[in-house]
């Protein structure tokens, strides 16, 4: 993508003073300011190479040659029960799902990736910051279970702040009863790929984010368990700037690959194929 780099932000709200300031998008990697259009549909900074936030309507676009025909949705319509009676709770789900029109953090269902059918997860970071709750762990554990039956290949896009603290310890039981159907649907022979992108963190990272066959994620993804404060002062000691990063963690034999948005879904359908009976060609 090419922009006029003699052109700035300011010249164009002159030129155009109509244009709102959400037309305006800031990289919070270079922090220039970009015109949105000049994202792009993938979304990616064109001073620094950032790849943005994107909702999971969004990835599904990217990755499917057709999202009407190339995805199914499964196991819509499962509501959490509020386990906690946590205040607020059933409000702050129903306005999240009003303003993102999905029903949990997580999409879910099968699709088929340039001709190759495979399971598919993707989360959500603007639904609750794509927090793992009863729901999230029930739609992964159902598709994890479907792909085994139908012996398929499993593809998640992680992106978590982590456990959702409104369902307190029904939460992390998540991650226990998702590894368990990750590890039954391993048994099975078949592949489980995952793609890790900014920001996975927290019990998602702790357990199905890792437990990939192979572990793919994008550039300058945030990656971790706890934040940098807790560690810092858990260990007494200052760590790396680069620390959690999706580079850092490739370096040190976590992440098998990272891969620019714009080549993965080439890059999913070839792994697709190479696990395939048969091969890829
Ligand atoms: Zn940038």
């Amino acid at each position: 993508m090419k922009i006029n780099p003699n052109r700035s932000v300011i010249d164009r709200k002159i030129a155009d003073p109509e244009v709102p300031d959400e037309l305006f998008a800031k990289c919070p990697a270079c922090k220039h300011s970009i015109y949105s259009k000049d994202l792009g549909a993938e979304k990616i900074c064109p001073h620094c190479g950032y790849n943005f936030r994107i909702t999971a309507k969004e990835r599904l676009a990217l990755l499917l040659d057709d999202v009407d025909q190339d995805f199914e949705e499964k196991f819509t319509g499962i509501d959490s029960k509020n386990p906690l009676d946590f205040p607020g709770y059933p409000e702050k789900l129903a306005a999240t799902k009003a303003k993102t029109g999905l029903d949990e953090a997580i999409l879910t269902g099968l699709a088929t990736i340039k001709g190759h059918k495979t399971a598919l997860a993707i989360m959500d970071s603007s639904f609750i910051m794509a927090s793992m709750g009863t729901v999230v762990g029930e739609k992964l554990t159902r598709l994890f279970e479907l792909a085994t039956a139908e012996k398929l290949p499993v593809v998640v896009f992680t992106a978590s702040g982590g456990a959702r603290m409104q369902e307190g310890i029904m939460s992390l039981m998540q991650m226990a009863k998702i590894s368990a159907a990750v590890k039954r649907h391993s048994n099975a022979g078949l592949l489980y790929l995952t793609v890790l992108t900014d920001p996975t963190t927290g019990g998602v990272t702790a357990s199905f984010a890792m437990e990939g066959d192979i572990i793919l994620a994008e550039p300058q993804a945030l990656i971790g368990f706890a934040g940098r404060r807790v560690i810092e002062q858990t260990v007494r000691q200052t760590l790396p700037d680069d620390f959690q990063k999706a580079e850092f963690l490739q370096e040190h034999g976590f992440v098998d690959a990272i891969v620019k948005r714009q080549e993965l879904k080439d890059k999913l359908a070839l792994l697709l194929a190479m696990h395939e009976e048969g091969g890829a060609k």
